[in-house]
């Protein structure tokens, strides 16, 4: 068993959960991705194949690792895992940050201890989601909220922990 304990998912979404459209984000929201750096600087970070194609490079100054069922993958400073377990196994007990997408989220929301989400109130076009929250496993502890003057919706954002 997997020491669960030191795991946070890291994402936004949309009113309705969106999350993506054509392995791209649904929205231009420059305050997201400043706090996404913020956050998660200096950590590693963990992300499904799709999601490392749709960055397109290594994010600066974080361990990069990238979950991947093709063998022969790579790409410079990334390291690859073939399942999510090999890539906890690679951070040990370090604190990691799941960075999606979808697939890679549902498959690390019931190991993962904290969960640190943008909430945008506003509903774009979007063909990916994220799982709804299963009632009582996560208790929020934080919430910050803000209006986009660039964008002008408002979002959130908010720490979720894992209920006992
Ligand atoms: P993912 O990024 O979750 O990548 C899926 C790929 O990851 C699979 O095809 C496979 O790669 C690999 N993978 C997944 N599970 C495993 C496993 N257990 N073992 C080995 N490899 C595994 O893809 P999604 O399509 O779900 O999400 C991408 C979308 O999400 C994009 O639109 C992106 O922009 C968006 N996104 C949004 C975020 C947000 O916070 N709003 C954050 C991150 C992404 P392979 O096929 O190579 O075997």
């Amino acid at each position: 068993v997997v020491n669960a304990t030191h795991l946070t998912l890291i994402v936004a979404f949309d009113a309705q959960r969106g999350i993506g459209i054509r392995n791209t984000l649904p929205w231009h929201l420059p305050e997201d991705l400043a706090h996404f750096k913020r956050v998660t600087s200096g950590h590693p970070i963990i992300m499904g194949r799709k999601t490392f194609d749709s960055i397109g490079r290594p994010l600066p100054n974080r361990r990069n690792i990238v979950i991947t069922r093709n063998p022969a993958w790579r790409h410079d400073g990334v390291e690859a895992a073939a399942s999510l377990l090999d890539a906890l196994a690679l951070i040990g007990g370090q604190r990691g940050f799941i960075i999606g997408g979808a697939q890679v989220f549902a498959e690390s929301m019931d190991i993962a201890d904290q969960m640190i989400v943008t909430e945008i109130g506003h509903t774009f076009e979007c063909d990916t989601f994220f799982a709804p929250l299963v009632p009582g496993q996560w208790r929020e502890s934080a919430r910050e909220s803000h209006h986009s003057k660039a964008n002008g919706f408002d979002y959130s954002f908010v720490t979720y922990d894992k209920a006992n």
